[in-house]
């Protein structure tokens, strides 16, 4: 691992990509600062062993050229109060003006350049806006886990320009541990949770954890397609027809490898798709026409408590139900207290992908898993098994 710890940043200064991508409201207020204390690890750490800073990030989805409301410019003050010091400010992430910036940088000073997706050769990955960025570092580090699955110029195509002074940041170092305990080195009885609302979505994930896993649990939307795939009766519950067979494939595979695959047999139906439609909860394989199941019941939630409690590593992927709705949050709550629960026996759990994340947030409970990842199709694309680009690029 080309890690930052222990570096010496003597003379140097570190040119990070960094992923500053927070919300931002019409009063150009950040509503969410996550992102950007998720880098101060690697920040502080340089500022600590004598290096300076200089932070490279995307803003938004800038059409053409430079917008206001995507200027990195809204992060300074806030960024200068996290780290306790000023940060300067380049109007242009290329450019002779930027250059002259970042070129009399002193120990201890941090400057952030504006919004890279102001040039399109970012998204590109142009090689000579690359080369044009890396003007501004004598040490690249990348720390952008978010924007990893991406071969754009500031996450993969500049680390050419640093053969020998490519590194990991702390946040990107800490993601690929944490997911390499769970795929590369997970401690038995491994068991994934994944849940949300397609199987076509998480399908290259399924067969991948399939070569790791003991146990499998299928919830969600997801688990109707595979209910419907062995005969049951889903009424009108999600569904995705073209994938019938590729449910029975799933299930086939998994006997061949020996994981023991968990569908829920329990379901909580509604007549509609509202948070206050009528509900009763059913055997998952005999729902009536016109209803629909929108969580999982407390038959398939004990069962599910009970592999969880008994598994060492975990993965969690995706929602039971529509835990949007509080009439189906149930299964989605306690089976993340099922995990927190199995945590504190010692099992180590992860929790990675949009909506799960967004699930142990709101319950309160992301400081009771071993580790909530920060990269939403980042991960996605690292569970399916796939090499990115920005991983790659400081491995190679
Ligand atoms: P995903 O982004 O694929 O992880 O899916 C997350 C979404 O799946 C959430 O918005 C949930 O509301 C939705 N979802 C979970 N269970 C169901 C279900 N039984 N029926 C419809 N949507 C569901």
């Amino acid at each position: 691992m080309r890690s930052i710890k222990g570096l010496d940043f003597t003379g140097k200064r570190a040119l990070v990509r960094v992923d500053f991508n927070v919300p931002i409201n019409e009063e150009g207020k950040i509503t969410d600062d996550t992102r950007i204390r998720a880098a101060l690890p690697t920040i502080n750490t340089i500022l600590e062993n004598n290096g300076s800073v200089v932070l490279m990030s995307h803003l938004g989805r800038p059409k053409n050229g430079p917008e206001d409301k995507f200027s990195l410019n809204q992060l300074v003050d806030h960024l200068s109060s996290l780290i306790n010091k000023d940060v300067k400010f380049a109007n242009d992430c290329i450019g002779d003006e930027a250059v002259k910036l970042t070129s009399s940088l002193q120990k201890g000073e941090v400057v952030l350049l504006e919004n890279l997706r102001f040039h399109n050769e970012e998204k590109a990955g142009d090689r000579t806006f690359a080369e044009q960025l890396s003007k501004h570092g004598d040490i690249y580090i990348n720390d952008a886990f978010g924007t990893a699955h991406r071969a754009h110029a500031s996450t993969a195509i500049i680390a050419d320009f640093f053969p020998n002074d490519k590194y990991f940041g702390i946040l990107l170092e800490n993601e690929i541990l944490n997911i390499d305990k769970v795929l590369k080195s997970p401690q038995s009885p491994t068991l994934a949770v994944v849940g949300g609302a397609k199987v076509s979505s998480k399908i290259t994930i399924i067969e991948n954890l399939l070569e790791t896993v003991d146990d499998l649990i299928i919830g969600g939307g997801m688990a109707y397609t595979f209910i419907k795939a062995q005969g049951g009766k889903i009424g009108a519950s999600l569904v995705e027809d073209d994938y019938l067979e590729t449910a029975k494939g799933i299930m086939n595979k998994a006997t061949e490898k020996g994981v023991n695959i968990h569908l829920p047999s329990d379901t909580i139906v509604a007549d509609k798709f509202d948070a206050a439609a009528n509900t009763q909860e059913q055997k998952i394989d005999q729902i009536e026409d016109g209803w629909m199941g929108l969580d999982i019941g407390k038959e398939s939630i004990d069962a599910f408590r009970s592999v969880i409690l008994n598994s060492k590593t975990i993965l969690w992927n995706g929602p039971m139900g529509v835990f949007e709705m509080e009439k189906f949050q149930k299964g989605t709550v306690l089976v993340a207290e099922a995990i927190a629960e199995s945590t504190q026996n010692g099992a180590f759990s992860l929790v990675g992908g949009g909506d799960s994340v967004a699930a142990v947030n709101q319950f309160n409970l992301s400081d009771q898993v071993s580790y909530v990842s920060t990269g939403g199709g980042a991960m996605l694309e690292y569970l399916e098994g796939k090499v990115l680009p920005g991983i790659q690029a400081i491995r190679s």
